[in-house]
């Protein structure tokens, strides 16, 4: 029996490749020299596609290049590397990996404000440059007593909250729902929840809908003693906007995983020695982002085994209404 063809955009996992591999002919978009005349060649054969927001986009333009796609299955709970329009558009299903990465990201979070107020990564060279011989390390600002605002209150935004809860904080949150289920204060309003909190976690999706939305006057309501943790897409925050905010004591300081054109990071935030900076790692653990690569193999498995997929995203539902089908 032929095996169905798969195009994988950039390199993953080697357990993702082999599994796929395995089940599968997989093609390696990310090793061919002359892109358009592979694709031009092979994109007809292509059922199933496997991307991640790190190493590949599955735009309109790719899209189009694989007329008998059935279905994306990208590495990743956000999706912004995916056109999703245009895939429900095609009747294609998009698929990511949520909830394998809640535990791990919402970890990461915890240690990364931890490590802006009070200051860990600064510490750690202070001593190795040798300067604790002259003088003791400075003392840090502190989480007692701050009010966090969680900016997107959904799967990971939630496992933050739970650990939050341990450090006897007060929490809010505001997303375009208020959930009647939660037992934090909800604010309508984003420069509302800024001007009332200490601390601000960004865990939103990216894209168009949240482009921007920590822009000036979020920074300046969130005020000179307000520290910023973005954990969700460089997109969400006004890059240009944060780093004057920083540079004049607008805000006092941030920790970011995420920027605006990755790897690249501005050297205006690179010099500044009062901010956390972080290669986009919340879910980046062995173990986790194993699990991830495992989902993508199994959304790809299931699917070509008329299963269906395991986890669609909102915008591709699955099962269809009966009139899509
Ligand atoms: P969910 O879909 O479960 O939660 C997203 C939350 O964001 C919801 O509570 C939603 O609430 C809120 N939201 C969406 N749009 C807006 C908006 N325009 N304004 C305000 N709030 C909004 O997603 P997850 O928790 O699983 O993941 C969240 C994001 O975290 C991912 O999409 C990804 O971008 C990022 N992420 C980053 C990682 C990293 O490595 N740094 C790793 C994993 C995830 P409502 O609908 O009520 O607005």
């Amino acid at each position: 029996m032929t095996k169905t063809d798969i195009l994988m955009t950039g390199p993953m996992l080697p357990s993702v490749i082999e599994s796929l591999d395995r089940a599968f002919t997989l093609h390696r978009l990310w090793e061919q020299p002359d892109r358009a005349a592979y694709l031009a060649k092979i994109g007809p054969r292509i059922r199933g596609l496997a991307t991640s927001t790190m190493t590949g986009r599955a735009d309109a333009a790719l899209i189009g290049q694989l007329p008998n796609l059935e279905i994306i299955s990208s590495f990743g709970v956000g999706y912004d590397n995916v056109d999703v329009s245009e895939a429900a558009k095609r009747n294609i299903v998009v698929t990511n990996t949520p909830d394998v990465l809640n535990e791990e990201v919402a970890d990461l979070t915890i240690g990364l404000l931890l490590a802006t107020l009070r200051q860990v990564p600064q510490a750690d060279r202070y001593l190795r440059a040798g300067r604790w011989l002259k003088a003791p390390f400075p003392l840090s600002p502190t989480l007692r007593g701050r009010k966090v605002g969680i900016v997107g209150l959904g799967r990971i935004g939630k496992a933050i909250a739970k650990r939050l809860e341990g450090f006897d904080v007060a929490l809010a949150y505001h997303g375009r729902t208020h959930q009647k289920d939660v037992p934090y204060a909800f604010h309508p309003s984003l420069v509302g929840l800024a001007e009332d909190s200490d601390v601000l976690i960004i865990i939103t999706p990216g894209g168009s809908s949240t482009k921007h939305l920590i822009n000036a006057d979020v920074l300046k309501a969130l005020g000179s003693h307000g520290v910023l943790i973005n954990v969700a897409r460089g997109s969400v925050v006004d890059q240009q906007a944060l780093i004057a905010a920083l540079r004049d004591g607008t805000i006092l300081s941030a920790g970011l995983d995420v920027f605006d054109d990755e790897p690249r990071v501005p050297q205006e935030l690179i010099d500044m020695e009062h901010v956390v900076l972080l290669p986009h790692v919340a879910s980046g653990s062995v173990h986790t982002r194993k699990a991830m690569g495992q989902l993508v193999v199994d959304n790809l498995i299931s699917w070509f085994s008329g299963k269906g997929p395991l986890t669609a995203v909102p915008e591709t539902p699955w099962p269809r209404s009966p009139k899509d089908s």
